[in-house]
C-alpha cells in the first residue's frame, strides 16, 4: 500500500472511530406547552436570550400533530417524544392500535443505564407518565401509578402524594413500592437532605421517589422557588455516578397552566425557571463532554404572541394576546447542546427523537 493510502486508511479509521464512540447521557427536557413565543416572551423580560437558546449548537422546527388531531395533546406528544410514535389524543405509551409501546427511559433501563424523572406537576400527569407508564387513557391515574411496579425510575421527583392514599381501588401503592426496596419521600425538603439522596448510587437497589406535593407543586408565582433547577442539579449529580450512563426526563409543567389560563406573566416565570433548569443541564455537559441536552415542548399552549415590552415603575409588562385557550398546531423549537447535537434533522417530528437518541447511545431493542 502507498504512503498516501495508508494514511487516509488512518485518517478514516480514526474518524470512523469518533464518530462510533457511544453518547453515554441524556438529558431530555420538555417545557410543557412552550413554543417559541412563550421562551421568547421570557426571553424579552429577561432582557437576554434565554440559555436553552444562546447555548444551543442546534436547533430544529419539530411538528407535534398527534395520529388523530392536527393539536395533540400532552398524553399524545408525551408519547411520542417517549416512545417514538404518534398515537391518538390521550394515550399513554400505547400506539394508536393501544398495543404497549417501550419509552426511551424503559429502553435506557434495560440496556443498564440508570434513568430520572423530575417534574413540577404530579408524576402521574400526561408528560411524566408518558416516560414510564402505558394506559389508554391519560386520566387512568391509579392505573398509571400501579405501572410503576413495573417499571420505576431510579429517580423519580414530582408531585402526586395523593396519589399513593385516599385511592378508589384501595390498592396498597406505598406499601407495594417500599416492599421493592423504593424509599418514598413526601416532600423537597427531606428528599434533598436524605442521605440516599446525597450518598447514594443507583446501582444500589430502589429507586429514590419523591412525592413532594399532594397534587402539582405551586406554581412560581406561589413561591415554588427553586425546586426544579435543585432537583435537576442534585438528580444529575446522583445518576451520573452510574458509569454506564443515564437518560433524564425534566418537564417544567406549569408553563401549559399558566397558558391555559392567559397569563402572560405565570409563563413567563415558569419558562425562566425552566431555563435556569436548562443551565443546569447545560453545565454539567459542558464538563462532563460526552451527555446530549435536548430541550423542546410537546405543543404550543395559548396561541400567544407578543406585540410590545411596556416598562412601568413597578416592572415589566409584555403587551400580548392569547388566541385560544387551548393547545396549537404549530411547529414547536427544538434546543440541541453537546455529544450527538449533530445528528439531529432541521425539520423533525416529535416522534423522532427516540430513534435517534437511541441510536446515538447505541442502545440494543
Ligand atoms: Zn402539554
Amino acid at each position: 500500500m502507498k504512503k498516501i493510502q495508508v494514511i487516509t486508511l488512518c485518517m478514516w479509521l480514526s474518524l470512523t472511530m469518533m464518530a462510533a464512540k457511544p453518547v453515554k447521557n441524556v438529558i431530555f427536557m420538555i417545557g410543557d406547552g412552550m413554543g417559541l413565543n412563550q421562551a421568547y416572551a421570557a426571553a424579552m423580560v429577561k432582557g437576554e436570550p434565554l440559555v436553552m437558546m444562546s447555548q444551543a449548537e442546534a436547533i430544529a422546527l419539530q411538528e407535534t400533530y398527534s395520529a388523530n388531531k392536527k393539536v395533540t395533546d400532552s398524553a399524545a406528544s408525551g408519547t411520542a417524544l417517549a416512545c417514538g410514535v404518534k398515537t391518538k389524543n390521550g394515550m399513554i405509551g400505547m400506539d394508536a392500535d393501544s398495543s404497549r409501546v417501550e419509552s426511551i427511559l424503559r429502553l435506557a433501563d434495560r440496556n443498564g443505564k440508570s434513568t430520572g424523572i423530575v417534574v413540577t406537576c404530579h408524576l402521574f400527569h400526561a408528560t411524566p407518565a408518558a416516560f414510564f407508564a402505558q394506559n389508554v387513557a391519560r386520566g387512568n391515574y391509579e392505573e398509571i401509578s400501579r405501572d410503576l411496579l413495573t417499571f420505576s425510575p431510579d429517580v423519580f421527583i414530582g408531585g402526586g402524594a395523593k396519589f399513593l392514599k385516599d385511592r378508589k381501588d384501595g390498592f396498597p401503592l406505598a406499601e407495594e413500592l417500599q416492599a421493592k426496596q423504593h424509599q418514598l419521600f413526601y416532600n423537597w425538603d427531606d428528599m434533598k437532605q436524605s442521605q440516599a439522596f446525597l450518598a447514594g448510587h443507583p446501582e444500589k437497589q430502589g429507586s429514590l421517589m419523591g412525592f413532594c406535593a399532594e397534587e402539582h407543586l405551586p406554581d412560581m408565582l406561589e413561591g415554588r422557588g427553586d425546586y426544579l433547577p435543585q432537583a435537576v442539579a442534585m438528580s444529575i449529580d446522583y445518576l451520573s455516578r452510574d458509569k454506564d450512563g443515564f437518560v433524564l426526563m425534566v418537564e417544567g409543567s406549569a408553563i401549559d397552566f399558566a397558558c391555559h389560563s392567559s397569563d402572560v406573566s405565570g409563563s413567563v416565570a415558569e419558562t425562566l425557571d425552566f431555563d435556569k433548569a436548562v443551565q443546569v443541564a447545560i453545565e454539567f455537559a459542558k464538563k462532563d463532554k460526552n451527555t446530549l441536552v435536548v430541550v423542546t415542548a410537546d405543543h404550543e399552549t395559548g396561541g400567544l404572541s407578543v406585540l410590545q415590552k411596556e416598562d412601568y415603575q413597578e416592572g415589566k409588562t409584555l403587551k400580548h394576546k392569547f388566541t385560544t385557550t387551548g393547545h396549537t398546531g404549530v411547529p414547536v423549537p427544538v434546543y440541541i447542546y453537546g455529544a450527538g447535537a449533530e445528528a439531529y434533522p432541521a425539520f423533525m417530528q416529535n416522534s423522532d427523537h427516540k430513534a435517534i437518541m437511541s441510536r446515538l447511545m447505541k442502545l440494543k431493542k
